[in-house]
C-alpha cells in the first residue's frame, strides 16, 4: 500500500477502538430482523450511530423511508460511497444455536446482513476519525441500503441519483472464502403477477378459473424458458392463491425470478415468461397484472479496486477464528449438514474468474461507478439463505469475518482518499469496460407499494 506506516497505524487505531460497537450492532440487528422496506429500526441504529461519530446524516434519501446517507466530509478530495445493508429474510428465524431452533414462519438474518450494516459502517467511522484529525481530504458516505433481499432498494437509490457523483463504491458480503472479488454475478429479474378470473364451487368450477390458468402458465413457462434460454434460472411461487380447496379464488398472485449469466439474456428470458402468462390468460378468459420489481446486472469486475483491497486485507489478515469459534461452526455444519465433511476457507485469495452463483442488487452500480467487493468465508457447509446461516450470523463464531472486512475496507477507503491517481485508473478501467456500450437506467417497480404500505406487499393484500 501508498500508505505511510503512520497513517496506517492511525486508520488501525481508530477502527480498533469501534470493535465493541460494532459487535453490539451485530447483535442489536441480529435481534430485531426487519424484511425488505420494514428496516425502520435497524436504519434508526445505524444512523443514531454514524450521527453519534460526526456524520451529517439524511433520513429517507430519494424517498425510500428506511434509506438513509451519512456523510462526512473534509476539505476535497475522492468520493467514496460505503454500501450499508440491513434486511432480513422472511421464514428464516433462528436462534443463535448449533442447531434449527426456528419457527420458519418469522424474518431472520439468513444472509448475515446484520453484520454487512455495522461492518461496512464502521470502516466509514474510522475513515471519519482520521479524517477528522486533519490528515486527509475528500468524503466518505455511508448509503443505508434497504431492501436487498428483493433486488429493489440499491436499483431504486440509484435510479433516483443516490449514487451520483462518486467516485469509489465499496461494500461487503459473507460467503464461502475470504478476500477481494473482482468478478461478475448472475443478472436476476423478479415480478408479481395477479391472474384474476371468477371464483367458484371447486365442484362447479368457471371456466375463468385463475387457479388452473396459473398452473396451466407456470407448466408452459418452465418448459418454454428450458428449451429456449439455455442457462436461465427460473423460480416461483405462490404468494396468494385462496383460503379453502372447496372455494375456487377469483384471484391467485405469484412472484417469479429469472437469473442468468448475460443480463440481456435474463431481459429476454422475463419478456417471454411475461408473454406466455398473458397468452394463457387471454386462453381462459382471465385478465393478468405484471409488475416488475426489478431488474439487475450482474457485478462489472474492477481489478483496479480489487487490488486495493487485497493489499488492505493482506495487512489485516485472515478471520482470526478462536477455536471456540471453530468448535461452534463445526456443531452447527454436523446439525445442519450431517455426515459431511467440515471446511472452512481459513486464507485470503483474489478472486479474478469465474462467475459468482448469485444476484445483488448492487450490480446495476458497478456499471456507473467502480465498485469492489470484499467477502469473508462461512464454512461450505452452512447453506446462504438457510436457518444454519442465521444460527452462525447470530453468534460470535461469524463475527472476525466481518470485522476483517471492516477493517479492510477502512483501510482501502483511506488509500483511495489518498491516491487520486487509482481512482482515475478505477474510472478508466470502468470506461474501458463499458466502451460503445449503452448502459440504459436501472430498472425496478413498486415504488409506492414498497415505500407506502411495505405490510400490504409483505402480506400479498396491495392493490
Ligand atoms: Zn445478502
Amino acid at each position: 500500500m501508498a500508505l505511510d506506516a503512520r497513517t496506517q497505524t492511525a486508520v488501525r487505531a481508530a477502527w480498533e477502538a469501534l470493535r465493541p460497537e460494532i459487535t453490539e450492532k451485530f447483535e442489536t440487528l441480529f435481534a430485531c430482523p426487519e424484511l425488505s422496506c420494514l428496516e425502520f429500526r435497524s436504519a434508526e441504529v445505524l444512523a443514531d450511530w454514524l450521527r453519534a461519530h460526526g456524520f451529517d446524516v439524511e433520513a429517507g434519501t430519494a424517498g425510500i423511508p428506511t434509506a438513509f446517507t451519512a456523510r462526512f466530509t473534509s476539505g476535497s478530495g475522492p468520493r467514496i460511497a460505503i454500501l450499508a445493508e440491513y434486511d432480513a429474510l422472511p421464514g428464516l428465524d433462528n436462534l443463535a444455536m448449533p442447531k434449527r431452533a426456528s419457527t420458519g414462519r418469522l424474518p431472520g438474518h439468513g444472509c448475515g446482513h446484520n453484520h454487512i450494516g455495522p461492518a461496512n459502517a464502521a470502516a466509514a467511522i474510522a475513515v471519519a476519525k482520521v479524517m477528522a484529525a486533519g490528515v486527509l481530504g475528500g468524503e466518505i458516505v455511508v448509503i443505508g441500503c434497504p431492501a436487498e433481499e428483493i433486488i429493489w432498494g440499491k436499483l431504486a437509490l440509484q435510479a433516483r441519483g443516490a449514487f451520483n457523483g462518486f467516485d469509489i463504491v465499496l461494500t461487503s458480503h459473507g460467503d464461502y472464502q475470504n478476500g477481494a472479488l473482482s468478478r461478475p454475478c448472475y443478472a436476476a429479474a423478479n415480478g408479481e403477477f395477479r391472474f384474476t378470473g371468477e371464483a367458484s364451487h371447486s365442484g362447479k368450477m368457471s371456466a375463468r378459473n385463475a387457479l388452473s390458468c396459473t398452473q396451466t402458465a407456470l407448466a408452459k413457462v418452465g418448459s418454454v424458458l428450458e428449451s429456449e434460454y439455455e442457462g436461465l434460472q427460473f423460480n416461483y411461487l405462490f404468494r396468494f392463491s385462496g383460503f379453502a380447496p372447496g372455494v375456487i379464488p377469483d384471484e391467485v398472485r405469484i412472484w417469479c425470478a429469472v437469473k442468468h449469466e448475460d443480463f440481456d439474456t435474463m431481459r429476454a428470458g422475463y419478456g417471454r415468461m411475461e408473454s406466455v402468462f398473458q397468452d394463457t390468460a387471454e386462453s381462459f378468459g382471465v385478465s393478468l397484472r405484471s409488475d416488475l420489481i426489478a431488474a439487475c446486472r450482474g457485478y462489472l469486475p474492477n481489478d483496479v479496486v480489487a487490488g486495493v483491497l487485497s493489499e488492505a486485507l493482506a495487512q489485516v489478515g485472515p478471520p482470526a477464528w478462536s477455536a471456540g469459534d471453530l468448535a461452534y461452526m463445526e456443531a452447527l455444519s454436523a446439525a445442519c449438514s450431517p455426515g459431511e465433511p467440515f471446511t472452512l476457507h481459513r486464507t485470503l485469495d483474489y478472486f479474478d474468474s469465474g462467475i459468482d452463483y448469485y444476484a445483488q442488487d448492487d450490480g446495476d452500480i458497478s456499471w456507473q461507478v467502480p465498485l469492489g467487493r470484499v467477502n469473508w468465508a462461512y464454512p461450505d457447509t452452512v447453506p446462504i439463505h438457510h436457518w444454519a446461516w442465521t444460527a452462525l450470523s447470530g453468534h460470535p463464531a461469524s463475527y472476525p469475518g466481518p470485522l476483517m472486512a471492516s477493517e479492510a475496507l477502512a483501510l482501502a477507503a483511506v488509500e483511495l482518499l489518498v491516491r487520486p491517481d487509482l481512482v482515475a485508473t478505477a474510472r478508466d478501467e470502468l470506461d474501458q469496460r463499458t466502451r460503445q456500450m449503452h448502459v440504459p437506467a436501472p430498472e425496478f417497480g413498486l415504488f409506492d407499494v414498497l415505500t407506502g404500505q411495505p405490510e400490504a406487499f409483505w402480506d400479498a393484500s396491495w392493490t
